[in-house]
């Protein structure tokens, strides 16, 4: 909600309309917050495609104002959070603008939705429901006939109308225009991946900190922590490793996003690879976590079940992550900002960081090449974009694990302190086997890999778990969250105790 509000509303609102004064009392209402900021795209028939959405914004000479009709079922907006009663609401709202009958192209325009008393005249809100684990007043909201004035149209950089109400004649780009109305999109992708990776850390210091103080009876008599147990240890060191990984590319993104211009092709296909990669993983890493805490991970105190829906809402939304990586790796097959890396793998040992990232450069480039030339049979541009999906998808996602793995190595060699490199190669090294692991079939046929080395990998994994294995607990505290701030009961120094103050039952002993 924070981000539709501050990101997708407020900066929409900001970036392109900020130097208006008829929009100021609706910036100062939405900064404090006596007004939630929504922001209406998605159409039930245009999502993905919302490029094609059928909001239309009529512009009344007559009147100099604009009026929004919801035209068919198809074009309804479909998800937006507009529900809640007794909650005010101002929308950015993306509509197709008609001038003189022509289609000038999708713009957003600042839509007061509802106020204290319901929705405002002409618009309809129906609830959608209950949308388990991640609760949102997602709605379907439909227009007719709703008239906004003038200045409520965000036309930002390239003013689409001139103050008399003729059209400015200006050179028509509807993809641009389309672009710059979905421009804090693109931020948005960095906040919910900020979010899914911050919630697969913190599911990682909740299971970790439990497999070490959840103990059971071994044979011999001895009891142990769960996280003693092998399977244990392998299934949360994979998914801490990933995790660091993603959180290294995450940063890196986000750092180099700051340098350069977000409507750039690199940037967007940074955020795009990113935002795939990283939330595809702290989807797997929550599971792995519920499951390793047993019972007790399902319950919404212990945190870790509600970031399931959270992560799945951020797998979809901002650029659903299947449509985002092929869109980014099309781009990639027309060399646009991307060229494939050139250097041949050479040999070296698993334990080398440098030649484990030769060797995702060079499949990276055979992946490319592959799906280059496979792109160019057939006449029917939609058949030949389509053969390819697949592997067009394969190679975004080991863009992204080639960046991490760099970025890693490079974060590695910052170590200040000898113990603390050793510990982030080893997490390095540790995911860059997971993945290796994917792939060591194709590694052996196409010699990049010896039989030797591709039968080492599993016993590699074992040793590099040992490694870890010491360090764990220090890596998840290292990731800066407490327990105080998450308050679950099984993350305590004593789970029991801490389910004997939250469920007290006077008199009976702990153990
Ligand atoms: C938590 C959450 C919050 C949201 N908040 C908002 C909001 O505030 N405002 C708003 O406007 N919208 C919002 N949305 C909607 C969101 O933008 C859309 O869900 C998203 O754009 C995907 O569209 P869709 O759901 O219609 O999926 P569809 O486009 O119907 O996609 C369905 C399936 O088809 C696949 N697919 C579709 N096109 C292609 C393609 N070209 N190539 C390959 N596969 C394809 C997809 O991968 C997906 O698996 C939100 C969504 C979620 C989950």
């Amino acid at each position: 909600m924070l981000t539709i509000h501050y990101n997708l509303c407020l900066g929409t609102i900001l970036e392109l309309g900020a130097e208006r004064p008829e929009l100021t009392a609706v910036l100062d209402e939405l900064s404090r917050m006596d007004s939630i900021g929504v922001f209406l795209a998605t159409e039930l028939g245009y999502g993905n495609n919302v490029a094609e959405l059928r909001t239309r914004a009529v512009y009344d000479p007559s009147t100099d104002d604009f009026v929004l009709t919801t035209p068919s079922h198809e074009a309804r907006k479909f998800m937006p959070n507009t529900g809640l009663d007794g909650v005010p609401k101002i929308a950015v709202v993306l509509a197709r603008l008609e001038i003189d009958s022509a289609d000038e192209g999708v713009f957003p325009f600042v839509v007061r939705i509802r106020d204290e008393n319901g929705p405002c005249r002409g618009i309809d809100v129906q609830s959608l429901g209950d949308k388990p684990g991640l609760a949102l007043d997602n709605a379907v909201t439909t227009f007719r006939d709703v008239r906004v004035p003038r200045a409520a149209l965000l036309d930002g950089p390239e003013p689409v109308i001139m103050p008399d109400g003729s059209r400015t004649g200006a050179v028509r780009s509807l993809r641009r225009r389309f672009n710059w109305a979905m421009t804090r999109v693109q931020t948005g992708k960095l906040c919910l991946t900020s979010a899914a990776a911050a919630a697969a850390r913190a599911s990682l210091f909740i299971a970790v900190r439990h497999g070490t103080t959840r103990r059971v009876n071994v044979s011999g008599g001895r009891s142990v922590p769960v996280m003693a147990f092998s399977t244990h240890q392998a299934q949360l060191l994979d998914a801490l490793a990933r995790t660091c990984a993603v959180t290294v590319l995450l940063n890196d993104t986000r750092r180099r996003a700051s340098l350069r211009s977000l409507a750039s092709v690199e940037t967007k296909r940074a955020f795009a690879i990113t935002k795939a990669l990283v939330t595809w993983t702290a989807q797997d890493v929550v599971k792995t976590c519920i499951e390793r805490c047993g019972a007790r991970g399902m319950f919404t105190h212990n945190r870790i079940s509600p970031y399931v829906a959270l992560i799945q809402g951020a797998v979809t939304a901002e650029g659903d992550n299947q449509v985002v990586l092929l869109d980014a790796a099309n781009e990639m097959l027309l060399g646009r900002g991307y060229t494939p890396p050139a250097d041949q793998p050479g040999t070296g040992e698993l334990d080398d960081p440098e030649f484990l990232i030769r060797l995702f450069r060079y499949r990276e480039r055979v992946v490319y090449e592959r799906a280059h030339a496979a792109r160019k049979v057939g006449d029917d541009p939609f058949e030949r974009t389509n053969r390819v999906g697949p592997l067009a998808a394969e190679l975004g996602r080991l863009h992204g694990v080639r960046r991490a793995l760099e970025e890693f190595h490079a974060v590695t060699q910052r170590a200040n302190l000898p113990e603390i490199g050793v510990v982030l190669t080893s997490l390095l090294l540790r995911f860059a086997m997971a993945e290796l692991d994917r792939d060591a079939a194709w590694h052996l046929c196409a010699g990049t890999l010896n039989r030797a080395q591709v039968r080492e990998i599993p016993s590699f994994i074992t040793r590099l778990d040992e490694r870890l294995l010491p360090y764990a607990e220090d890596v998840v505290e290292a990731f800066g969250i407490t327990n105080d701030v998450l308050r679950a009961p099984i993350a305590s120094d004593d789970y029991v105790e801490a389910y004997a103050q939250l469920l007290p039952i006077p008199g009976l002993p702990l153990t």
